[in-house]
């Protein structure tokens, strides 16, 4: 699934390889790509026909192309969802949703096995910044306005338990379990802990581990990409190198040497080390 620092990654190769070029004639390959476009495909391909791009922007995973008229297009990539930047002169791909072609003889295509992803339009009048369906989303950690000391307050306050908190995109955005498990492993937290019984500076120092994982998996997912073909498929580089804790079931902890344990967490999986990640009192 992408995560923030992929998301990043399509958003960089969108805005060189998208902004400026005129969009065409839109084609919806598959209505469910489109569902969250209430009036429909032929409305969302028809509102999207002869306008230019002008910048792409990110909250968290949300993603959304800015376009001349003042309406956004939301790009949503879900479990599987890629954007990619090819000729248009290049066979379609298997999973081909959306195809918007561009000015420059390139297309824009929206390829999304599982469709689990989405694309709309959503029209702001006033020219907002950030578009309605995206408003409710906190700011991510790798945005310039994100405020430590407004986050740490916010999850100090929370009543609930810390991995759960760096998941939830009220409070903060782009953490995904990948990250919320090399983060607390980092912290030596143990991902049940309750928010409330954080010291200031353990909870800045969580924020710390958060930032710098996203950063140095930005870093390595940035190398990936080159020239025209703008991918994401979901399998990040991250994956290859420098996990500590996420899927190391039974392998050793880097500090010190005890089994990496997982536990079920919200139909998913926490790892953690049993040593390092002392759980809190009252779970055994
Ligand atoms: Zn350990």
């Amino acid at each position: 699934m992408p995560e923030l620092p992929e998301v990043e990654v399509v958003r960089r190769g969108l805005s060189e390889h998208a902004v400026g070029r005129e969009i065409g004639k839109v084609e919806v390959l598959h209505p469910r790509s489109v569902r969250r476009h209430v009036p429909g495909p032929a409305d969302f391909a028809g509102r999207l026909s002869g306008q230019t791009p002008t910048a792409v922007r990110r909250r968290g995973k949300y993603m959304w192309l800015v376009l001349d008229s003042g309406d956004m297009l939301l790009v949503h990539l879900g479990m599987s969802g890629q954007m990619l930047v090819q000729p248009e002169d290049r066979p379609d791909e298997k999973h081909l949703r959306v195809r918007l072609p561009l000015a420059d003889g390139n297309e824009l295509r929206f390829v999304d096995q599982r469709t689990f992803g989405h694309l709309m339009v959503d029209r702001e009048g006033e020219r907002a910044e950030v578009p309605s369906s995206v408003d409710h989303i906190a700011l991510d950690p790798l945005d310039g306005a994100f405020v430590p000391e407004e986050f740490v307050r916010a999850l100090r306050a929370k009543r609930t338990e810390v991995k759960r908190a760096l998941l939830d995109q009220s409070l903060i955005s782009g953490v995904g379990n990948i990250y919320a498990d090399e983060a607390l492993w980092r912290a030596r937290l143990h991902w049940a802990r309750p928010t409330r019984g954080l010291s200031n500076a353990q909870a800045l120092e969580l924020l710390g581990h958060v930032t710098d994982v996203m950063t140095e998996a930005l870093e390595v997912g940035g190398t990936t990409f080159d020239g025209l073909y703008v991918n994401v498929n979901g399998e990040s580089g991250y994956f290859e190198r420098g996990l500590n804790a996420y899927g190391r079931r039974d392998r050793p902890c880097g500090r010190c040497g005890t089994s990496i344990v997982r536990e079920a967490f919200m139909n998913r999986s926490s790892f953690s080390c049993p040593s390092c990640q002392r759980a809190p009192r009252g779970r055994t």
